[in-house]
């Protein structure tokens, strides 16, 4: 039996928390834009007892796009926006490697971020989600042992309340 009492809902970034439109990649924090009604979902999920951590493609980083020092900015916003809600962020795990530069383990559809995660927190993957609005992001949750939720990019998750409280 699995003691570990630890739920959590594992989230993509791009396109689950921001916007992902046209940018492609968000190389700069002004590009960084929420999307409508995750506050408030979030913060509906912490109360429901989940840990909410994020996990990440950043090949833009690899591609020499953006540096690891941007990509800090722009979650230090995204944190500062997220907790005007009450939100609360355990972690920020993202891959800052792309295939085009070399291999690595880290990036999803790989399970291996959200496998360091599940240690660090002592999280049952049983009782927890993943929400990605790529089929990427669903093959990790599974490779992990995570119920996936795949969502459109950029809508409202309102809607997946009741699967998920
Ligand atoms: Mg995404
Ligand atoms: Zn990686």
């Amino acid at each position: 039996m699995d003691t570990r009492s630890t739920r959590a809902v594992f989230l993509d970034r791009d396109g689950v928390i921001n916007s992902d439109q046209d940018l492609y990649y968000v190389t700069h924090p002004d590009q960084f834009v929420l999307n409508e009604g995750i506050g408030e979902f979030l913060k509906k999920l912490q109360d429901a007892g989940y840990l909410l951590i994020i996990i990440t493609n950043q090949g833009g980083i690899a591609k020499g796009l953006y540096s690891h020092q941007t990509l800090a900015e722009i979650h230090k916003k995204m944190l500062q926006q997220l907790s005007s809600y009450g939100v609360n962020i355990a972690e920020i795990y993202y891959c800052p490697h792309h295939p085009d530069y070399g291999k690595c383990l880290c990036r999803k559809p790989e399970s291996l971020l959200i496998e360091k995660a599940l240690a660090r927190f002592h999280i049952n993957p049983q009782q927890s989600f993943f929400i990605g609005d790529r089929e990427s992001d669903i093959q990790a949750a599974i490779k992990a042992g995570i119920q996936p939720v795949r969502t459109e990019p950029n809508e409202n998750l309102m809607k997946y309340l009741q699967i998920l409280l």
